[in-house]
C-alpha cells in the first residue's frame, strides 16, 4: 500500500501500545513514526511474561498482519489454566479457572511479543529519541520536541511513553498518577533445574498468588512455557525478525510495602534480589528456591501507582495511550491489555476519519470519550484487588489466609 505523507502520526514510546498503534496505522497506509528513548530495541531484558486477555488478543488481531498474529498465538503458552490463591505455605484458598478456547486468555513472553510488534516496522522506529514536549506549528500543525532539542513535524502526536510519561503534564494537566503503599520486586528463574521442572505437576498450568499472614506481603509465580519454539515459529511466520531464545521459565513477583524498600535499592540488582530473599523467608520452600535461583539481570523493582482521570485534554491533535494516561497496579493483568485496546481503538478512529474526510481532532475526541470509561474501570478494579489481597481491607485478607486454607488439602507438600 502506498503511504501518503500529508498526514503523519508521531508516537512517543515503543512499548506495547506505541508499537501496536504503529502496526495498525502502517497496515492502513498511514505514515507513522515511533520515537523511543532507549538506545536500541532489546536493551532491557523485559524478562517477564504477560497475560493477554480477550481485549489484548482482539487488539493484536486487528492491528497485526495475519502471520504476526499467528506468531503471537503459536509462541504463547497453552490457553486456559488456573489462578490459585493460597496462603504462604501454598495451601489453596480458592481457584479461578480460565477457558481453554483457542483465542482465550493466555500467557506470552514479553520479549517475544516485543519482537513480533517490531516486525515489519523497519525504518519507522527511531531509538535514542526522548520526547520532551509537544508544540504547535510546523508544516503539519504539531511538532514533537525531543530532549536533545531536535523536533519532528506531525499531524497527530500520541504519548505512549509509559508510567513516567514526559508528555503527560502538558497533555493532561492535573492527571499525574497517585502513589500507592505497595511495590513489587520481579524476577525470573529457569523452569528446569538439574533436568527437572521446579514447578510440581499440580501447579503446571497455574499462576499462584501466595498471601502471607502478615498483611501487605504476597508472592506471585507462574511458569511460562513456549507453545512452539520462537526460532521455528519466527522462521516460518516472520523470517528475518529477531527470535528470542524460547527457554521456559518461571516469572515471580514479591509484593511488599513501599516503606519496606530501603533507599538505594532501586537499580541495584543484587540488593533487589537480596531484599526479595529476606522478605520471602517464611514462605513455602518452593518460593524461596525460586528467589535463590533467579537470573540476576532480570530483577526489576516497581513502585505501584494509580492513574487519575484526565479532566482536560490540552491539545486537540495530541492524545495519550496506555500507562501514560491510566497507570494501574499489576493486579488482574489489565495494564498491558488496556494499552493494546487503546492502540487498536485509536487506530480505528484515525483511519476512519481519514477515509471519511473528517477532522482528526473529532476522531481523537471520540477515542478519548470511549477510552476513559473502560480504562478507569480497569484502574479501579486493579486498585480494589490490590487493597483486598494485600491487606488494607482486613476481612477478605483474613478469610483468604486463615480460614479458607484450613479447609483445603496442602497443594505442594514441603520437602
Ligand atoms: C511485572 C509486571 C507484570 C505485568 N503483567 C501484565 C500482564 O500479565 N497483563 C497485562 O495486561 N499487563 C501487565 N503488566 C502491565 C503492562 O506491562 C503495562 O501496563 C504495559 O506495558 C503498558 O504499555 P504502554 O505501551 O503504556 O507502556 P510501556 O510498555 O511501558 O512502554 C513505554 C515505552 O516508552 C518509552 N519511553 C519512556 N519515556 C519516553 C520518552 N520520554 N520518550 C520516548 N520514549 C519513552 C519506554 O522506554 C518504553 O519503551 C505488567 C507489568 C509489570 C511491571
Amino acid at each position: 500500500m502506498s503511504v501518503s505523507t500529508d498526514f503523519t502520526v508521531a508516537i512517543a514510546g515503543a512499548g506495547l501500545s506505541g508499537l501496536c498503534l504503529a502496526q495498525y496505522l502502517q497496515r492502513a497506509g498511514v505514515d507513522v513514526h515511533v520515537y523511543e528513548r532507549d538506545p536500541g530495541p532489546f536493551v532491557r531484558r523485559q524478562g517477564y511474561r504477560i497475560i493477554l486477555d480477550r481485549h489484548g488478543l482482539e487488539a493484536l488481531r486487528e492491528s497485526l498482519p495475519r502471520p504476526l498474529y499467528r506468531l503471537a498465538l503459536a509462541t504463547g503458552d497453552e490457553p486456559g489454566g488456573h489462578l490459585r490463591f493460597t496462603d504462604s505455605r501454598l495451601r489453596n484458598a480458592f481457584t479461578i479457572t480460565f477457558k481453554d478456547e483457542p483465542h482465550a486468555t493466555r500467557q506470552v513472553d514479553r520479549l517475544t511479543l516485543r519482537s513480533i510488534l517490531l516486525s515489519g516496522l523497519d525504518g519507522r522506529v527511531h531509538y535514542g529519541r526522548s520526547a520532551a514536549a509537544v508544540e504547535r506549528g510546523g508544516p503539519h500543525g504539531l511538532q514533537l520536541r525531543f530532549s536533545d532539542g531536535r523536533t519532528t513535524a506531525a499531524t497527530v502526536v500520541v504519548a505512549a511513553d509509559g508510567i513516567g510519561s514526559a508528555l503527560r503534564a502538558q497533555l493532561t494537566p492535573d492527571a499525574a498518577p497517585e502513589n500507592t503503599p505497595m511495590a513489587g520486586i520481579y524476577g525470573r528463574s529457569p523452569l528446569r533445574q538439574h533436568g527437572e521442572s521446579v514447578i510440581p505437576d499440580a501447579l503446571r498450568t497455574s499462576g499462584v498468588l501466595a498471601l502471607a499472614h502478615r498483611p501487605g506481603r504476597a508472592f506471585f509465580f507462574t511458569s511460562m512455557r513456549f507453545g512452539e519454539s520462537p526460532r521455528d515459529a519466527f522462521a516460518r511466520l516472520a523470517p528475518g525478525s529477531y527470535a528470542p531464545t524460547g527457554d521456559d521459565y518461571v516469572m515471580w513477583g514479591l509484593l511488599l510495602k513501599q516503606e519496606e524498600v530501603p533507599t538505594g535499592v532501586h537499580g541495584d540488582l543484587l540488593a533487589m534480589r537480596d531484599l526479595a530473599a529476606r522478605m520471602s523467608v517464611g514462605f513455602h520452600p518452593l518460593i524461596r528456591r525460586l528467589v535463590d535461583t533467579a537470573e540476576l539481570d532480570a530483577t526489576v523493582l516497581n513502585l505501584f501507582a494509580t492513574g487519575r482521570r484526565p479532566r482536560r485534554w490540552a491539545i486537540p491533535n495530541a492524545t495519550m495511550m496506555g500507562d501514560a494516561v491510566h497507570a494501574m497496579p499489576p493486579f488482574g493483568a489489565h495494564g498491558g491489555n488496556t494499552a493494546l485496546r487503546d492502540a487498536a481503538l485509536l487506530g480505528h478512529h484515525l483511519v476512519e476519519a481519514r477515509s471519511n474526510g473528517e477532522p482528526v481532532e473529532e476522531a481523537i475526541a471520540r477515542y478519548q470519550d470511549e477510552m476513559v470509561p473502560y480504562a478507569f474501570h480497569a484502574v479501579d478494579t486493579a486498585a480494589t484487588l490490590m487493597r483486598r489481597l494485600t491487606g488494607s481491607a482486613p476481612a477478605p485478607h483474613w478469610i483468604l489466609t486463615r480460614v479458607l486454607p484450613k479447609l483445603h488439602r496442602v497443594t505442594v507438600p514441603e520437602a
